[in-house]
């Protein structure tokens, strides 16, 4: 039996598709490492230009192995023609033909494969051995159109997958145990919009499923919470922290790279859900064409108003075929490393007055063991250190009594 090892690049949701994959392959056997296999498939990313290049140096480093690489994930979109020309790789399987992977895999022969960017992946995934919570995947691809963004390119308009498929992935996931949920996908408060539905209704549903003890959710959009949504945040089963992506915090700025929030309306939201006692984390892009100094400043002053606990703020990368591209770039990239910090610095100050804040009891689903600590994360998505001599790993634990650090949160238990 042939060998395949499945390389993963990028966000939860490829890691969701990776699991779809190898559900789908039946005739090999999964191998953990690439010296190993036979064939190698790399599920890519393509958000940046740094994802771009992690992918095709990893491509590189396998040219003279002898193994057959095939390259999947939104990179086989993007950059897959490139790739298969040049001769760099045995094959390309879009997202649309993840389930024909097994039949692909048997070919002598080359194939070019990128199938289409309207149809949706059906497959349950029933288990995550690996892992200690379930990634759900309820929705594909993204309507919004902002301006620096490949993503609608790459995995097409936004798309729900069907609510008797969740629900039913779900039971089958909490009988084997699962008792969190994470519900990816490339947009997912769009959730519903071609189906009658929201994700407010589905996440009701998902909560009287037996078993289902926390829900955490991708990135939401502000424009996308609304009152329907609002009234689900005082359930104990959804985890007490948001990601809600901002991308920036300037009046001009948001009108530059075409996003559909306003500064106003966002301090708005923030405030009134964090007041609910929720941790609260936000993506930012720096360095986009068109952030001079005056605009910076303008985003910085506002973004210390914030309650911004969590922080994903990456440096601008431009991605051909986007509007962004065709602007001029003003903003250096030691600039840009300045302006990350001073963001981390603004989340990090936010951070451990959040957790002195709110430590009295933190309910932890310990994920793993780090050299003396066990470690998971707690409600409000902090990780929590554990000393203890029982084995705690995929258990919940609650702790009553935690020493809130800068660097993290500590607990013994006994
Ligand atoms: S919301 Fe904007 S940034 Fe997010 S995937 Fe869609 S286009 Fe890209």
């Amino acid at each position: 039996m042939k060998r395949v090892f499945l390389k993963t690049f990028g966000c939860r949701t490829n890691i969701y598709d990776s699991q779809i994959i190898a559900e789908h392959i039946k005739d090999f056997s999964l191998v953990k490492s690439e010296e190993d296999a036979d064939i190698v498939v790399v599920n890519s990313c393509t958000v940046t230009n740094s994802a771009d290049s992690s992918a095709r140096s990893y491509i590189n480093s396998l040219q003279n192995s002898g193994k057959k690489v095939i390259l999947a994930g939104c990179g086989a979109i993007s950059k897959g023609e490139t790739l298969f020309k040049n001769g760099k790789i045995f094959g390309v399987l879009g997202h649309s033909e993840k389930k024909n992977i097994n039949e692909l895999l048997k070919k002598e022969s080359r194939f070019f494969e990128p199938g289409d960017l309207v149809s949706i992946d059906e497959t349950i995934v029933e288990d995550f051995s690996s892992r200690t919570k379930a990634f759900i995947k309820i929705q594909e691809g993204c309507d919004f159109n902002c301006s620096y963004c490949i993503i609608p390119s790459v995995r097409g308009g936004a798309r729900s997958q069907s609510e008797e498929l969740i629900l039913i992935q779900i039971e089958k996931l909490a009988a084997n145990g699962y008792g969190e949920f994470v519900l990816t996908g490339t947009n997912i408060g769009s959730y519903g919009k071609d189906k009658n539905s929201s994700i407010a209704k589905l996440l009701k549903k998902i909560s009287f499923i037996k078993g289902v003890r926390r829900v955490r959710l991708g990135s939401l959009e502000p424009v996308q919470i609304d009152d329907e949504f609002m009234e689900l945040l005082d359930e104990d089963w959804l985890e007490k922290h948001l990601h809600i992506a901002l991308q920036h915090t300037s009046v001009e700025m948001l009108k530059i790279m075409r996003r559909r929030n306003d500064l106003y309306g966002d301090l708005r939201l923030f405030e009134s859900i964090a007041q609910k006692g929720f941790a609260l984390g936000t993506d930012f892009i720096v360095g986009h064409p068109g952030e001079s100094e005056k605009i910076w400043r303008e985003g910085v002053d506002n973004f210390k108003r914030f309650p911004i606990t969590h922080l994903h703020a990456f440096s601008y990368s431009k991605r051909e075929g986007t509007h962004s591209a065709k602007m001029s770039r003003e903003v250096n990239g030691r600039v840009a490393k300045e302006r990350l910090k001073i963001l981390q610095e603004i989340v990090d100050e936010n951070s451990y007055s959040f957790r002195k804040r709110f430590s009295h009891e933190l309910v932890v689903l310990v994920e793993e063991r780090k050299g003396e600590y066990q470690v998971g994360y707690d409600q409000f998505f902090n990780r929590v250190h554990i000393k203890s001599p029982l084995e705690l790993e995929k258990e919940w634990v609650s702790l009553k009594d935690v020493t809130v650090k800068k660097e993290g949160n500590f607990a013994f238990m006994d």
